[in-house]
């Protein structure tokens, strides 16, 4: 970091000419940065929130997912968009806008034409902004293929890997261990590309009917294994594979959440809510259903890019470490997390915290040890950030549904007691998205025990309940994983 801010320094006082293009610098404000000089801070570099490890591309972040010093990568600068920047993009569709808003923030990492024909493939589904009242829309992240808004971020981190690949002329294979969601939004995501294959290892007796069909109807370059075992065997038999060295030639990869390619795509959630909403410099308030922190990092960064956006709702469930972190200044996790009913929030030390952290000047580890505070006046003038209890999840479904017609899932229900909470306690009336991050139809008893209707499967999941199951059954023993593996991949 002091290394950039050198080069900074240096690139300011030469002088500023030509165009000039506007770059923010996470935590040390905005700079403006003359055009022949941009190679400062353009071309993507990243860096590790462990701060140990060398700058990368973007292509390198990629591919490795975590950075050798187990730190996150985050991009050290990114691109301001203009008031008329955004209102240009107004009447775009969803796919044009993420094309648009990568195509700034990936600038001389892949070709323009690649990226649209990716973005355009990768959002092949509609994103609807659903009026509730004058000052409240809820956007429901939930069309894609396995009606989870994890789709967005697996669909573009799946194409953008398998560009990178193809141009080495490079192939991997993902090893994935699920209890479920993850690895049938994983599978489809990476679906049908062409130089990746896809491993999936799921607990045989731990998995729903419907979450194990969306992993096992698919084929083609997915691989569902029903392991007669626990979640944990599955992960401990993929973590051997990882580090087993007699694997290395397979090139066994991992498609984390915590990849950079998942989190940059999150961003353009936000500028689709405002452009369609709002007019700039009109401002924004969104609630975020929480619990890794990737959809809300998402937004921090929109925000740094030039979004108007007033407030940043991270609403969670009983894992309140964050909401007690913003109020008390101290962080400890909840080891181990509580299991509530928005259950794929069920988290006690976020893996996206570091970058939070870091974007806002301060310096976390892996293992959650704060070793430099983040400006905390600024965090909490950005962020707020409330926790949600299972009655309060299961009162607000109800509600919504008695009062207007909309029947939602409990991670949705989550963010709208936050946007509650918000506004009872500040009496803001600015204009607020909500997010529906899945589809009503994955959580159907959740949903009929509380509002006694039966949400409709949609188009997407409907294919999976009648598709043909694929699927090998596993012991939990690695030697014969190894040699499938070796066998399978040669
Ligand atoms: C994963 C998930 C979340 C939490 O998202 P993060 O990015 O981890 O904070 C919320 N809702 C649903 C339905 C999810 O699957």
């Amino acid at each position: 970091m002091e290394k950039l801010i050198n080069e900074l320094h240096l690139v300011v006082e030469k002088g500023i000419q030509g165009t000039i293009n506007i770059y923010r610098l996470p935590a040390y404000g905005i700079l403006d940065i003359a055009s022949d000089k941009k190679q400062y801070l353009i071309n993507m570099r990243l860096y590790s929130t462990n701060l140990q490890a060398e700058e990368v591309s973007f292509e390198t972040a990629l591919v490795a997912g975590l950075a050798p010093d187990r730190g996150l990568y985050m991009p050290r600068a990114l691109p301001v968009f203009s008031g008329e920047e955004l209102d240009s993009m107004k009447n775009e569709t969803y796919p044009e806008i993420a094309f648009q808003v990568l195509k700034k923030v990936l600038e001389g990492e892949i070709d323009e034409e690649s990226l649209k024909g990716i973005t355009y493939d990768a959002y092949n589904f509609a994103v609807p902004l659903e009026k509730v009242d004058d000052i409240t829309y809820i956007m429901r992240l939930d069309r894609g293929p396995t009606a989870s808004f994890k789709d967005f971020a697996a669909r573009m981190m799946a194409r953008l890997m398998q560009y990178y690949l193809m141009k080495g002329d490079r192939q991997i294979t993902i090893l994935t261990a699920t209890s479920g969601d993850t690895g049938s939004a994983v599978a489809h995501a990476f679906y049908g590309l062409d130089s990746i294959k896809v491993i999936v290892l799921f607990p045989q007796n731990e998995v729903s009917e419907r979450q194990r069909k969306q992993m096992t109807t698919l084929g083609k370059n997915i691989t569902a294994l029903s392991i007669d075992g626990k979640f944990d065997d599955c992960q401990a038999m993929v973590k051997q594979a990882f580090a087993d060295d007699d694997l290395k030639h397979l090139n066994l990869s991992s498609a984390n959440s915590i990849n950079i390619g998942r989190l940059v795509p999150q961003s353009v959630y936000y500028f689709y809510a405002y452009l369609k909403l709002r007019k700039y410099p009109d401002e924004l308030i969104v609630s975020i259903p929480s619990g890794n922190f990737g959809n809300m990092m998402g937004c921090v960064l929109a925000k740094n890019m030039g979004v108007p956006i007033k407030k940043i709702l991270a609403s969670v469930n009983e894992n309140d470490e964050v909401p007690v972190f913003l109020e008390s200044g101290k962080y400890s996790k909840i080891v181990p997390s509580k299991n509530c009913l928005s259950n794929a929030m069920n988290v006690g030390h976020p893996s996206n915290l570091a970058r939070l952290v870091a974007i806002y000047g301060g310096e976390m580890d892996e293992k959650g040890n704060i070793n430099r505070m983040p400006d905390m006046d600024k965090l909490r003038e950005d962020i707020f950030s409330t926790s949600v209890t299972d009655l309060q999840t299961k009162t607000v479904m109800k509600e919504f549904f008695d009062e207007y017609g909309i029947l939602i899932e409990p991670h949705g229900a989550v963010g709208i007691k936050g946007l509650r909470d918000y506004r009872e306690l500040t009496k803001d009336k600015t204009l607020a998205v909500t997010l529906e991050t899945a589809h009503p139809a994955k959580f159907p008893e959740e949903v009929r025990a509380v509002t006694g209707m039966e949400p409709e499967l949609p188009e997407s999941l409907q294919r999976t309940e009648s598709g043909e199951e694929h699927v090998e059954p596993m012991g939990t023993d690695y030697a014969t994983f190894k040699e499938y593996l070796e066998h399978r991949l040669e």
